[in-house]
C-alpha cells in the first residue's frame, strides 16, 4: 500500500516536472490557448511545495491531497486552476482519512479527480481537454486492479494510458476551453492540459515505483 510517503514524493516531483516541462506546457498553449498553462500550474505547485513542509507529521493521504487542492484554487489564475484544485479535493475526500492505499483506493482515488473535473468543466471525453487524459487513466487503472495488479502497477497502468490520451488529443477539434475558439486550427496540437494531467500522473507512478 501507499501512504502519505508516497502522496509527499507524488507533489514534489509534481511540482518538479511542471517546472521541468514549463517551457513545453506554455508553447502548446501558445497554439491553440493563450500561452500561460506552463506559467500557471509552475505558480500553483510551487506555492503547494512552499506549504508542503507545514503539513503535521501525522497528516493522511488525504490530508496532502487537500493542501494542493486549496493551494492551486487560490495560487493558479486561468481554467486549470479550479480545475485541477477540484480535481485534488474530491480525490482528497475520497480517501477520506485512510493511512496507506490499495489498489482500489488509488482507483478511487483517481475516479473522484476526474468526476471533479468533470462537475466543474462539463467537458465529455474527446472534447480535447484534460479529460482525455484522466479519463483512460482511470480506466486503466481500475482494469489494472480487476487483474489483480498491485499499486505500482496500477499507477505504471494509469501514467501510461494518460500519455496515450494526451497524445491522441492532437486530431481533435475543442469543445470546451480557449481552444474551442478555433474550431479546425486546433487540429494537430496538443491539448496543453492533457499533457500536463499525463505528466501529474507519470509522477505518481514514478512516486510509487
Ligand atoms: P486558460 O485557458 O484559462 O488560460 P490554462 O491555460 O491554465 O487556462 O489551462 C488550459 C487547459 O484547461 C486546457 O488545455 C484544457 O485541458 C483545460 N480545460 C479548459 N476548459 C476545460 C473544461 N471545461 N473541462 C476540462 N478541461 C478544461
Ligand atoms: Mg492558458
Ligand atoms: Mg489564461
Amino acid at each position: 500500500t501507499l501512504g502519505i510517503d508516497w502522496t509527499t514524493d507524488w507533489i514534489r516531483r509534481s511540482a518538479a516536472v511542471v517546472s521541468e516541462h514549463r517551457g513545453e506546457l506554455i508553447t502548446l498553449d501558445r497554439e491553440i490557448g493563450d500561452g500561460d498553462h506552463g506559467e500557471n500550474l509552475d505558480r500553483g505547485f510551487t506555492a503547494v511545495l512552499a506549504k508542503l513542509d507545514d503539513l503535521p507529521a501525522d497528516a493522511s493521504p488525504g490530508d496532502a491531497l487537500k493542501l494542493v487542492a486549496t493551494t492551486l484554487i487560490s495560487t493558479v489564475g486561468g481554467a486549470s486552476g479550479p480545475l485541477l484544485g477540484t480535481a485534488y479535493l474530491k480525490a482528497a475526500g475520497a480517501v477520506g482519512q485512510e493511512k496507506e492505499l490499495d489498489g482500489a483506493a488509488l482507483v478511487a482515488l483517481l475516479t473522484a479527480a476526474r468526476d471533479g473535473v468533470v462537475l466543474r468543466g462539463k467537458a465529455e471525453p474527446g472534447d480535447k481537454t484534460m479529460i482525455d487524459a484522466w479519463t483512460p487513466a482511470v480506466d486503466a487503472a481500475a482494469a489494472a486492479v480487476a487483474d489483480g495488479k498491485d499499486e505500482v502497477a496500477v499507477l505504471e497502468a494509469a501514467a501510461a494510458a494518460a500519455e496515450q490520451g494526451a497524445e491522441a488529443t492532437e486530431p481533435l477539434v475543442a469543445r470546451k476551453g480557449r481552444a474551442s475558439y478555433l474550431g479546425d486550427r486546433a487540429i494537430g496540437h496538443r491539448d496543453p492540459g492533457a499533457q500536463s494531467s499525463s505528466l501529474l500522473l507519470r509522477a505518481a507512478a514514478d512516486a510509487a515505483a
